[in-house]
């Protein structure tokens, strides 16, 4: 019986684990958290992930999910445009999606290191040899599925944790007057929010800015008073909802910089093999699709189907046809936003060339797994 050691409980390490699990694979999650926990996130999953969702009996059906079938989107100065979403996607809270993925995975049998952080992971012999603060652990296979940043891309010297990202992420559920079936998007400078709903009839406020409009400023507060209030919506948005955090969610250092699928033999699923710019709306679904994609592969060599050599060179080309061309893709319509006369720009190809748009959406979408 192969071992396997999952680095990670996000998204990308719950749906690997229960998959692996469902098909007799044993594996331990190592978390370092605790279920269940808020993250900075959009919240909106794309429908691409329905169909495999249903088929692992994975999907949130009794968490009630808003169903998001149109898209708006506002200019730094107010101007707006709406598409209707080919695909459509569904708002849920990570805080429940989580943790219902945590205790379906729990249910097939798979363990849970909870509180703990991964501290190293080194390949020797053949064999993987995993450190926490009070634990070695050996395996035979290890899934990175450590997120965007993690003390382990420090450890394994990733060459885009060396440059300093600008990007800072922000995040509240509020209750607000927001259409269920509408996901925005709207506009400020140097920045871009998006809003849509989540379960109980919530809302998610959500938004990725520059660190230097939050120096400017001094506080969180501040800036959203004098920089996201430019644009009329968010101004109104803001100004009419009602918190439900304490304080928002905050992240900081989120880079969009290319990373390699595999390292150091190490197979790297969801944000650890790369994060697309969280204006597609796309990020969960490629962590769920590679974890669909590697899990697969996992199954093949540990039932001696396929050698190491070949379990890491097919993921890899796997994640690259899947995947690079929608992160790059993403990192283009990314400098579409931000700025008022870009901004513009975007919102009139949206209400004037509606083929372009949807053209621009399909590129950092994929197709139902
Ligand atoms: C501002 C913003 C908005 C976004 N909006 C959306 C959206 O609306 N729709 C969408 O699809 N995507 C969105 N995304 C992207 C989405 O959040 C990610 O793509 C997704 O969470 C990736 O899942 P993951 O499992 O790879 O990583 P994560 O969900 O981040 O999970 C990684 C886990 O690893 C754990 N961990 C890290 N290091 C260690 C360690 N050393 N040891 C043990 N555990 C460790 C962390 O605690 C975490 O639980 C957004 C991202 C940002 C920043």
């Amino acid at each position: 019986m192969k071992k396997i050691i999952i680095a990670g409980g996000g998204l990308a390490g719950l749906i690997t684990a229960s998959v692996l699990a469902k098909r007799g694979i044993s594996c331990l999650v190592i978390e370092k958290k605790e279920y269940p926990f808020h993250r900075v996130c959009g919240e909106y999953i794309s429908n691409e992930t329905v169909p495999f969702l249903k088929s692992e009996g994975l999907f949130p059906a009794e968490l009630d999910p808003s169903a998001i079938h149109r898209f708006q989107l506002t200019s730094v100065n107010g101007k707006l445009s709406e598409l209707p979403l080919d695909l459509g996607g569904f708002g849920i809270s990570r805080y429940q999606f989580d943790y219902f993925l945590f205790q379906k995975a729990k249910a097939t049998g798979v363990e849970f290191l909870l509180n703990t952080e991964v501290d190293s992971i080194i390949f020797a012999d053949d064999k993987f040899f995993v450190e926490t603060r009070d634990k070695k652990l050996e395996a035979d296979v290890v899934v990175g599925a450590f997120g965007k940043r993690s003390k382990l891309d420090v450890a394994l010297q990733r060459p885009f944790i060396r440059q300093r990202s600008p990007y800072v992420g922000v995040k509240y559920h509020v209750r607000t007057n927001h259409p269920s079936d509408v996901i925005a998007l709207h506009n400020f400078k140097d920045g871009y929010c998006g809003i849509s709903n989540i379960e109980d009839g919530k809302s998610n406020l959500c938004y990725l800015t520059h660190r230097d409009n939050l120096k400017r400023y001094g506080s969180i507060e501040q800036m959203e008073k004098e920089v996201l209030f430019e644009n009329p919506f968010l101004k109104t948005l803001f100004s009419s909802s009602e918190f439900l955090f304490e304080k928002p969610e905050v992240i900081n250092e989120i880079s969009f910089e290319k990373k390699s699928p595999v390292e150091d033999h190490i197979l790297m699923c969801g944000d650890a093999a790369g994060m697309i710019t969280p204006l597609c709306g796309n990020g969960m679904a490629i962590a769920i699709h590679s974890a669909a994609v590697m899990s697969e592969l996992i199954i093949r060599y540990c039932q001696n189907e396929i050698s190491r050599d070949t379990l890491e060179k097919t993921y890899a080309s796997r994640w690259q046809s899947l995947f690079s061309t929608r992160l790059w893709a993403g990192r283009q319509i990314q400098r579409l936003f931000g700025g008022v006369r870009a901004s513009n720009l975007a919102v009139t190809i949206a209400q004037k060339a509606k083929p372009v748009a949807n053209f621009l959406i399909r590129q950092t979408h994929g197709n139902p797994f």
